[in-house]
């Protein structure tokens, strides 16, 4: 049986940042790849955004979260990438057994992504980057790990055992 993870692109070595680079993480080749088929996916390029681009961070404010250019409020690509998470989530569906995200990143982060202010200037928070934050949502008992943790040697087996876990239990219905 072949067990499907998601990685952010960037992860495994892709080079898709804003900046252009990638952060390829050896933990991911060297303890996932051999043990699962990694699917790399970055939300931001799938969106159709460009490589580099502008960095983007995550607001709140009146009208709720919005992720915008960090130098142009003004540019809010909030529903260009909401859009495109709600599409692939939806193909995603049967497919994966776990995923591998990019620390604080505004599209990526579990829970360590910093939340401005509506004038983008003060941190109120960390939370989740806006896919990340809409997968963990459709699928609250997904095992979701950062790269950082994974860099941790009993995070790392712990989460490869919840992965086998998940991909052994059947889905509802089935
Ligand atoms: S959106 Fe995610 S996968 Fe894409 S570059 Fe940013 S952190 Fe990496």
């Amino acid at each position: 049986m072949v067990i499907k993870i998601g990685v952010s692109s960037c992860l495994a070595g892709h080079r898709v940042r804003y900046d252009g680079e990638d952060q390829r993480c050896l933990v991911v080749e060297r303890e996932l790849g051999l043990r699962f088929e990694l699917i790399p996916i970055c939300p931001e390029v799938g969106a159709g955004m460009p490589v580099p681009r502008p960095p983007i961070q995550i607001m709140q404010g009146g009208a709720g979260i919005r992720v915008c250019e960090v130098e142009d409020h003004a540019h809010d690509v909030t529903q260009q990438l909401r859009s495109y998470a709600q599409r692939l989530i939806a193909e995603l569906e049967p497919e994966l057994s776990g995923f591998v995200f990019k620390s604080r990143s505004p599209s990526c982060g579990i829970d360590d992504t910093p939340c401005f202010d509506e004038d983008g200037l003060q941190q109120l928070s960390v939370g989740a980057g806006l896919f990340a934050g809409m997968l963990k949502e459709r699928f609250p008992l997904l095992p979701l790990i950062d790269e950082w943790k994974l860099e941790q040697p009993g995070q790392c087996r712990a989460f490869i055992r919840r992965v086998r876990e998940y991909a052994l239990t059947p889905l509802p219905g089935v």
